[in-house]
C-alpha cells in the first residue's frame, strides 16, 4: 500500500456508552445511528490533498454560498465492513470503489483522491471505531466515503476547495424478517440517465432525480422504481439503486450491459464472477421491456432478482405500469438462483466459505 496521507488523530472524550451502543448494534436498522469518528481530508487547487484528520462525528459548519448547495457538484460510494467468525474485521473490494469513485470525481470535475488513500481512510475509520463492527445475523458496519465542493462562491465552474469524508453506520440485516421479493414500479414518465449524462457515476444528482419515481411507485403501491433508457423508453436499465438479473430456463442469467447510463455495481461484477462457477451462463446484452413481460408470461424468464451493496441480492416479485403487472414471486416462493448467489456471496463475505477471488480485504 503507497497511502501517502498522514492523519492528526483528534479521539472523542464523550463516545456512545458500550451499553448504549450495543443497544443500537442490536438493532441497527439501516442509515440511522453513526460510529464515535469520521475522516475528513481537504483539497485545495493550489496545496492538493493536506490536512487529513480523524475526529469525532459531529456536525459540518458549512458556508451557505458552498458549491455542493448550489450545483451539486457530490459523489459517494457505499461498502460495508464485516466481522469475521473469529473476529477478525474485513471489507470487501474496498480497491473496486475506490477505483469507481475517482471515475465519478472525474465525471463531476473533482479531483481524483488515490485508490490507495482512499481504502487506508476507510482502514483508519473502521480500524478506530471496531467496536461498533457488529457480528453476525448478517449485520455490517456500512460505509459512506463522499466528496463535496466546499468552496464558497456562486459561480458556476468546478470548485477549487473540495471535501473527503468517510462516516460509517451500523446495519441491520436488509431483510428483518428474511428474503422478501420486492414490488417494483416502471417509470415511464422519468429516466435517470441519458447516454453523455452523469449515470455511471455514483453522484447524489442522480439519486435527487429519481425520487420523484420513486414518490410515484410507493403512490402506486410499490417498493422501488424501474428505469427504462431515456432515448427509445424501450431497454431495462436499472433500479434506483440497484442493478437488474433476469434468471432463464435454461439457468442461463442475464444483466443488461453497461453502456454509460448503468451504474457499474460491484455487488454485479461480483455476481458475474460467481454466477460462471456456480454454472450459469452469464450473458450481458441489451434486454427488452417486452422481453421480461412476454419471458415471463412464456416461462422463458424464470427469476428476476436485483443487487447492490445494501441488499446483497433481492428476488423481484412484480412488475408494475400504469394498466398492468407481471408477477415473478410471490412472498415465500422460492427463487433458487438468486438464493444460491446470495448465499454464495454472503459466506464470503462474513468469512464462512473461501474467497477465490481475493475480494476481501482484512482491516482488524
Ligand atoms: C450504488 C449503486 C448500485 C449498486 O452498486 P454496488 O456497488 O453493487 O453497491 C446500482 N445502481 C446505482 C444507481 C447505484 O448508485
Amino acid at each position: 500500500m503507497t497511502a501517502s496521507l498522514e492523519y492528526a488523530r483528534q479521539l472523542t472524550d464523550s463516545p456512545v456508552p458500550p451499553e448504549r451502543r450495543d443497544e443500537i448494534l442490536a438493532d441497527p436498522g439501516f442509515g440511522k445511528f453513526f460510529t464515535d469518528h469520521m475522516v475528513e481530508v481537504s483539497w485545495t487547487a493550489e496545496r492538493g490533498w493536506h490536512d487529513a484528520v480523524i475526529k469525532p462525528y459531529g456536525p459540518l459548519l458549512i458556508d451557505p454560498a458552498s458549491a455542493v448547495l448550489h450545483y451539486a457538484q457530490e459523489i459517494f460510494e457505499g461498502l460495508k465492513a464485516y466481522r469475521h467468525p473469529d473476529g477478525s474485521i474485513w471489507t470487501f473490494r474496498p480497491d473496486a470503489n475506490a477505483r469507481r469513485f475517482a471515475n465519478s470525481a472525474k465525471r463531476l470535475a473533482l479531483p481524483t483522491l488515490p485508490e490507495d488513500d482512499f481504502v487506508a481512510a476507510l482502514d483508519l475509520l473502521v480500524s478506530t471505531d471496531a467496536a461498533w463492527v457488529p457480528s453476525g445475523g448478517e449485520k455490517s458496519l456500512y460505509l459512506r466515503p463522499f466528496m463535496y465542493g466546499s468552496e464558497a462562491f456562486i459561480g458556476v465552474r468546478p470548485s477549487a476547495e473540495v471535501k473527503f469524508i468517510a462516516i460509517a453506520s451500523p446495519a441491520g440485516p436488509y431483510f428483518a424478517s428474511g428474503v422478501k421479493p420486492v414490488s417494483i414500479w416502471l417509470s415511464e414518465e422519468y429516466t435517470r440517465a441519458a447516454i453523455g449524462g452523469t449515470g455511471a457515476a455514483k453522484c447524489g444528482g442522480n439519486y435527487a432525480a429519481s425520487l420523484v419515481a420513486q414518490q410515484e411507485a410507493i403512490a402506486n403501491g410499490c417498493e422501488q422504481v424501474a428505469f427504462l433508457d431515456a432515448v427509445e423508453r424501450r431497454w431495462i436499465e436499472e433500479l434506483g439503486g440497484m442493478n437488474l438479473w433476469f434468471v432463464q430456463d435454461d439457468g442461463s442469467i442475464v444483466t443488461p450491459e453497461l453502456t454509460g447510463t448503468i451504474l457499474e455495481g460491484i455487488t454485479r461484477d461480483a455476481i458475474i464472477a460467481l454466477a460462471g462457477s456456480l454454472g450459469h451462463k452469464v450473458e450481458e446484452r441489451k434486454i427488452e421491456l417486452d422481453e421480461w413481460r412476454t419471458g415471463v408470461e412464456s416461462g422463458r424468464i424464470v427469476e428476476v432478482f436485483a443487487c447492490g451493496t445494501a441488499a446483497v441480492i433481492t428476488p423481484v416479485g412484480s412488475l408494475k405500469w400504469r394498466g398492468g403487472e407481471i408477477v415473478m414471486a410471490k412472498e415465500g416462493d422460492a427463487t433458487p438462483v438468486a438464493s444460491e448467489i446470495r448465499s454464495r456471496l454472503l459466506d464470503i463475505q462474513y468469512g464462512r466459505a473461501e474467497d477465490p477471488h481475493g475480494w476481501m480485504h482484512r482491516v482488524a
